[in-house]
């Protein structure tokens, strides 16, 4: 764990926040490479939980809601201290509130404009990614326990006869998410009910084996019932019997700071390459940060440099983030790619100018994971890197 916290600043993926004046338990922040990675799940978890089905929607609810809504859902009185109080307004318009410590609540409460916009025929669900807020006792574990941290959700309203069904085809999904970004050491644990939270009948953790705890929560599949909507006074007129009734809830809840944590730990890898010891992130193509890297073999060299050049920009045409890197020696270039986790390294030759005739245009390919090089001709590079 303290290497892997170590390469995250060496490489700039999280720091301490305010760390000049000392840290603040329980708060980091994303640097360059974190954040893409960050962006990265989040998009992946869109893409498998909203996009890639046909009965899902996506919002973005407020932070900071009516004081009522954490009133009615239960939070105020279950939570107690860990939520975060917070005022809002002066003088006599003055509200006192709590930021919310789950994105949920923003969900149920839409309810009616999710059924006025859209009209959704049940089962259906709602999406939701953004932060969230608890005044932990004890943060710790680096981005484990946090009291400022970020959720990727989803609320989804089935009839109560068929929630056994639904609760099983999210199971799967959310195995299927964890197999996609390469986390393989997760088991599942039922909780008992004296340890469920207030509004869950069942409630399934998702367990990683972390180096500071072989079963700790990584996400949470719980069935909420119809204890939200019920509490708010919200209700769904079925349009199959012509009867309002209360839709009930399961939920998907992945933290989205322990997923990264647990990509970061399962990618974290070491192994001796060309006699030399080295470490590498064996993060997946489709989250790793950067999807290639483009040297010139030297940096003295302008034709070298501007073929470089050239090749950068044509990849940048079609992938998101390409680097181009002419600091250092080759091997001091690969290492630095290979911690960030980028899957290729491209560099740039006297060949693919043509000092062997039948070499010109091609380059050379690395891979991050074996290290072995291949050349492939500048027009396959796309493909490859796909
Ligand atoms: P724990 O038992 O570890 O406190 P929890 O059961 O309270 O977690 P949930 O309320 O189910 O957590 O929240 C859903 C998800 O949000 C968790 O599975 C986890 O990924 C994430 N999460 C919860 N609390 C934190 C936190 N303090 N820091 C970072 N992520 C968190």
């Amino acid at each position: 764990m303290e290497e892997l916290i170590s390469l995250c600043k060496r490489r700039g993926f999280i720091y301490p926040s305010s760390e000049i004046y000392g840290g603040f338990a329980g708060f980091w922040n994303y640097g360059h490479y974190g954040t893409i990675l960050k962006d990265n799940i989040k998009h992946l978890w869109k893409q498998r939980f909203v996009f890639d089905r046909e009965d899902m929607f996506i919002t973005d609810t407020s932070i900071i809601s009516n004081p009522k809504v954490l009133q009615t859902s239960g939070h105020v009185k279950n939570f107690g201290n860990e939520l975060f109080k917070v005022e809002v307004g002066t003088g006599e318009e003055k509200a006192v509130t709590h930021l919310r410590a789950e994105t949920a609540q923003g969900i149920f409460v839409d309810f009616k404009n999710t059924i006025d916009a859209y009209h959704p025929k049940l089962p259906f669900g709602v999406a939701q990614i953004g932060k969230a807020f608890r005044n932990e006792i004890s943060p710790r574990d680096f981005i484990f326990r946090q009291r400022e941290f970020e959720q990727m959700e989803v609320e989804y309203f089935v009839r109560s006869s068929n929630w056994e069904e639904s609760f099983e085809v999210w199971r799967k999904q959310m195995n299927e998410f964890a197999q996609e970004l390469g986390i393989y050491k997760i088991s599942e644990e039922e909780v008992s009910e004296k340890d469920r939270a207030h509004y869950s009948k069942r409630t399934i953790d998702f367990v990683f084996e972390y180096p500071f705890d072989e079963r700790g929560e990584l996400w949470g599949l719980a069935y909420r019932t119809d204890f939200d909507l019920k509490n708010h006074n919200l209700d769904y007129l079925d349009e199959e019997t012509g009867e309002r009734m209360v839709p009930h809830v399961i939920e998907p809840s992945l933290g989205v700071d322990r997923t990264i944590l647990a990509t970061l730990l399962s990618a974290y890898s070491t192994d001796e390459l060309g006699g030399e010891a080295r470490i590498y992130l064996k993060l997946p193509k489709e989250i790793a940060p950067v999807k290639a890297a483009v040297f010139p073999l030297l940096k003295n060299k302008p034709e070298l440099v501007s073929k470089a050049r050239e090749v950068y920009a044509e990849l940048k045409k079609t992938f998101s983030n390409i680097e181009f890197d002419d600091n250092g020696n080759i091997g001091k270039r690969y290492r630095r790619q290979d911690e960030i986790g980028t899957p290729f390294c491209v560099t740039i030759d006297f060949d693919t100018l043509g000092e062997t005739q039948a070499l010109k245009d091609t380059v050379t390919i690395r891979d991050r994971d074996t290290g072995e090089q291949k050349r492939v001709k500048i027009e396959d590079l796309k493909e490859v890197i796909r």
